[in-house]
């Protein structure tokens, strides 16, 4: 992955080195944390995908099983030209931390096929897809490592991976794989579930500070799923997204866009335009052009980095305004601006906290698989509100008693829960202890 600067990051270096000093803030065992610093499994694999024009073509693809003792490995799949072993074992590290944030009983995962998604066709698309599950298969099951959607992967390329994963194995199995269509057994509500958990952080803030949602202004980088949602949701409550971009580029407009009109042109289109429907009319509405950098710089009250990791590192962290940054994408924000960030007095709520509601869907469908019990999306929406309030309130707390920052926080809290799951298991603590 590189950064705005064009240089190459190793992320997984740089999330080591986050971890590492979020552990000094936590009780995890120095022996649970070694184990923490090491993926339990990595498996990369060659994908042959018959091409439309009858060649073949070799796709490279990765799957982490990063760890598992708090339940199966759980975490998305992307397909990204950037997509490298390094990345795919950061986004696995922070999927372990997420799913103990909320709680949930996962470990941590993800996948990845370097591929550029835009150039193939739908038949090849699936055949890919197919070709990953089949190469994947021996490595993930309903109670070893359970997939979902990430960049550039949606719920029917799920629908294939299950389809495929259950011909292989002659048995139906939903819960293999998270994010499904509703039909083959996906959760209502899973499908806005990363934006809709954003919002609800957000909604915590609105009551702490006491907001006026209608002057609250909002840029958002990254218009896909969890970016797209998280700005309906604050734009249905009077918030003012006066920014939106995606990865060709972004627009501006200070009175705000509306985004509902947006998202219309944007999924049917692929371009984004600032647009309004009135009926059937569409009427392009004046709006400036920016670049992705000039959105993160924008002078707005929250700033949601909503696409790929690296986009604030040292050189630009300076310059974000934004009193508050939402970390809807993993990893927006390098370690190294961490520090520049927080002298700023700038809140950051980071990844693992704000962009959790997608996993925790993702867990409420992998339950509703194994019990056959449906549930109402009433319900579902209920539940993740419950935690996604309960855990930001829990992780501020925490924030405010040891004077630190949000990340810092909620990294505490993640280590504490995988600690106590791996001291279960045994520390030389435990070894070293008499018998008698
Ligand atoms: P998506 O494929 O639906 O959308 C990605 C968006 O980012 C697209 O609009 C794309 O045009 C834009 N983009 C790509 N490169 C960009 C760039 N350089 N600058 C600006 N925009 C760029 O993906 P998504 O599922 O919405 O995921 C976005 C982020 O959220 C990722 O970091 C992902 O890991 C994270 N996330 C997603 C989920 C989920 O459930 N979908 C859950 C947790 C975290």
């Amino acid at each position: 992955m590189s950064n705005p600067t064009g240089n190459a990051t190793d992320v997984f270096a740089d999330a080591l080195r986050r971890l590492d000093t979020a552990a000094e803030y936590s009780s995890i065992d120095p022996e649970a944390l070694a184990r923490l610093r090491v993926p339990r499994a990595i498996l990369e694999v060659g994908i042959p995908v018959r091409m439309d024009d009858g060649s073949q073509q070799v796709f490279t693809g990765y799957r982490v099983r990063y760890d598992d003792t708090r339940g199966p490995a759980k975490g998305g799949i992307r397909y990204h030209p950037l997509v490298s072993a390094s990345e795919v074992k950061a986004l696995a590290m922070w999927m372990t931390l997420k799913t103990a944030v909320v709680g949930v009983p996962f470990g941590g995962g993800k996948g990845g096929v370097i591929v550029d998604p835009k150039s193939l066709s739908r038949l090849e698309l699936e055949r890919l897809s197919r070709g990953y599950m089949r190469q994947i298969a021996r490595f993930v099951g309903p109670n070893l490592d359970v997939p979902a959607p990430d960049v550039y992967t949606n719920a029917m390329v799920m629908g294939w991976m299950f389809d495929e994963y259950s011909r292989m194995t002659g048995s139906r199995e939903p819960a293999v794989i998270t994010g499904k269509p509703i039909p083959l057994g996906g959760s209502l509500g899973r499908e806005d579930a990363t934006g809709r958990g954003a919002y609800y952080v957000i909604k915590e803030i609105e009551r702490q500070r006491k907001w006026d949602p209608s002057k609250i202004t909002v840029a958002v980088q990254g218009f896909g799923n969890a970016g797209q949602f998280v700005a309906d949701f604050l734009f249905q409550d009077g918030y003012k997204i006066v920014a939106v971009s995606d990865s060709q580029g972004g627009i501006y407009r200070p009175q705000g866009f509306d985004i509902p009109s947006l998202r219309q042109v944007k999924n049917q289109s692929r371009q984004l335009e600032a647009v309004y429907f009135e009926g059937s009319v569409r009427e392009f509405v004046d709006s400036e052009h920016i670049t992705n950098e000039q959105l993160l710089e924008l002078d707005v009250d929250i700033l949601i980095p909503a696409a790929l990791e690296s986009q604030i590192t040292l050189e630009n962290a300076a310059r974000i305004k934004a009193p508050i940054l939402i970390e809807v994408a993993n990893g927006p924000v390098e370690s190294a601006a961490d520090e520049v960030l927080r002298q700023n007095g700038i809140l950051v709520v980071p990844d693992i906290l704000a962009n959790a509601g997608g996993v925790t869907v993702s867990y409420f469908e992998w339950v509703q698989n194994r019990t056959g019990d449906y549930w109402t999306e009433r319900a579902v929406h209920d539940r993740l509100h419950e935690i996604m309030s309960r855990e930001y309130q829990l992780i501020h707390a925490r924030m405010e008693q040891h004077d630190t920052d949000m990340r810092t926080a909620a990294y505490g809290v993640a280590l504490d829960r995988i600690g106590e799951a791996i001291a279960a298991t045994g520390t030389q603590r435990y070894f070293n202890e008499d018998d008698g």
